[in-house]
C-alpha cells in the first residue's frame, strides 16, 4: 500500500529571495484572479464557464502578449497548478453534493501569497530545489520520507515556508493485534475514549491562549488603518500560528500513542452530525467570560478534530489498524449498555444516567463506548457484506 506524507519547514530567505516568493506568488495569483474574472464574467452572461484545458491555452496566449508577458518569469506548472486549483474551486461549488460550497473568490496580496510545484522538487539535507529558482535552505525538523510528489511556497505571519508531499510503499500490512477504542469529542474535553480516558489539552493551550486574548484587545484598540493597528495585526496572526504548531504537537501526541495501542479506533464522522454538535455545545451561559474563552478554545480546537482523523487513518493504516467513521447521531443520548437513547438519559452536561438499565458514567465516555459500539456494528457488517 501506498503511504502519504506531509512536511512542512520554514524557509531561510533573503530579501533578495523573498522579493522572487512574492513575485511568484503575485504571478499565480494574477493568473487565478484574470480566470476567475473571465469566468464570474461569463456566468454573469449566462455563458458556460471556461475549464481546465481551455484556461491552459488562454495562458500561453496571455504570455505571448505584450501586456502579460512578465508571466515568463513563472515557473510554468506553478501557473497552470493556479488554474487547476481554480478548476476544482469551481466544480466543488457546483457539486450539488457540497451545498456548503461557494464560489471561488478573488485572492488577495498578503493573506493569499502561495505557489505549488507539481513537478521537479528535490531534497537534500536541508535544502530543497524550486523550478526557477534553485536551491533554497530550511529549518529541518524532520527527516523526509518517500517519492517527493510535490510542494508548496506560502507565505505566512512569520515568514515563508515550504510544504513538501510525499508518498511511498510499505508492504501491505498485517491483521494488526491490539485493543479497539471509540472515541468522543468531548463536551468539556478535547476527547473521550471508552477506556475512560480523558483528554484536556487546555493546559498546553493556557499560556498562549492568554496572550492572544491581550494581544487581541490590544489591537481593538488601535486606531484603523494606523501603522499601530498593522503592527498589532501581525502580532495577533503570529500568536495564532504558534497556537497552530502547538495544536500540531499535541495532535501527533495522541494520534501516535492511540495508534500504537490500538488495532481499530472508531470516530465520530463529524462530517455528518454537525446539527447535533452545535446544540451540545451551547450549555454555557454564552455571555460570561468563561464562554467567550471556551468559545475560542473549542473553535481552535475544532479545527484540530478532521486532522486528528486523517492523522489516525495513517498511523493505523501504517501499522495494518483500521479508522471507522461512525454517524454521529444521538450518541450522546444513547446508552452504552442498553441502547436507550433519551435526551433525559443527561440531566448534566458531565453525566450521563440511563433512564431505562440505570447505567451511570461520565457523559463523554459513556458516548466514546456507543462510537466505539458503532464502529464494531460497521465493520461487522461490512466484512459480512
Ligand atoms: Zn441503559
Amino acid at each position: 500500500m501506498f503511504i502519504r506524507r506531509g512536511y512542512r519547514f520554514k524557509l531561510k530567505t533573503t530579501p533578495d529571495l523573498e522579493a522572487i516568493f512574492h513575485s511568484m506568488a503575485g504571478h499565480a495569483r494574477f493568473v487565478w484572479n484574470k480566470a476567475l474574472r473571465l469566468n464570474l464574467d461569463r456566468l454573469a452572461q449566462g455563458l458556460p464557464i471556461v475549464w481546465y484545458n481551455d484556461l491552459c491555452g488562454l495562458l500561453r496566449l496571455w504570455k505571448q502578449s505584450e501586456e502579460y508577458g512578465f508571466l515568463t518569469e513563472a515557473n510554468a506548472q506553478s501557473l497552470q497548478q493556479k488554474l487547476r486549483d481554480l478548476d476544482r474551486a469551481f466544480a466543488d461549488a457546483f457539486d450539488p453534493t457540497q451545498p456548503g460550497k461557494r464560489l471561488p473568490r478573488f485572492k488577495k496580496r498578503g493573506t493569499d501569497d502561495s505557489f505549488r510545484f507539481p513537478q521537479g522538487v528535490k531534497v537534500e539535507n536541508r535544502r530543497v530545489y524550486l523550478r526557477k529558482i534553485g536551491w533554497v535552505g530550511f529549518f529541518k525538523s524532520r527527516d523526509v520520507i518517500g517519492e517527493i510528489k510535490q510542494a508548496t511556497v506560502a507565505r505566512e505571519a512569520d515568514g515563508w515556508y515550504v510544504s513538501i508531499q510525499t508518498e511511498y510503499e510499505i508492504p501491505d500490512p498485517q491483521q494488526a493485534v491490539g485493543g479497539m477504542i471509540g472515541v468522543d469529542r468531548g463536551v468539556a474535553v478535547f476527547a473521550a475514549t471508552s477506556n475512560g480516558e480523558l483528554v484536556d489539552p487546555i493546559n498546553a493551550y493556557a499560556k498562549t491562549m492568554k496572550r492572544l486574548a491581550r494581544l487581541q484587545r490590544r489591537l481593538t484598540r488601535k486606531k484603523k488603518g494606523s501603522k499601530n493597528r498593522r503592527k498589532a495585526a501581525a502580532r495577533v496572526a503570529r500568536m495564532h500560528q504558534r497556537i497552530r504548531c502547538q495544536r500540531k504537537d499535541f495532535l501527533h501526541q495522541i494520534s501516535t500513542r492511540w495508534s500504537k495501542s490500538h488495532a481499530l479506533i472508531a470516530l465520530e464522522d463529524l462530517r455528518i452530525g454537525n446539527m447535533t454538535r452545535s446544540a451540545k455545545g451551547t450549555v454555557e451561559n454564552p455571555g460570561s467570560r468563561v464562554a467567550q474563552k471556551s468559545g475560542l478554545n473549542r473553535a481552535i480546537l475544532d479545527q484540530g478534530w478532521g486532522e486528528l482523523g486523517r492523522m489516525i487513518a495513517y498511523k493505523l493504516g501504517e501499522r495494518g489498524g483500521r479508522l471507522v467513521l461512525v454517524p454521529p447521531q444521538h450518541s450522546s443520548q444513547e446508552c452504552a449498555e442498553c441502547g436507550h437513547v433519551a435526551p433525559e438519559n443527561r440531566p448534566t452536561r458531565d453525566i450521563f444516567r440511563c433512564v431505562a438499565c440505570g447505567h451511570s458514567e461520565h457523559a463523554d465516555v459513556n458516548a466514546a463506548k456507543v462510537v466505539l459500539r458503532r464502529g464494531l456494528w460497521i465493520l461487522e457488517h461490512r466484512l459480512a457484506g
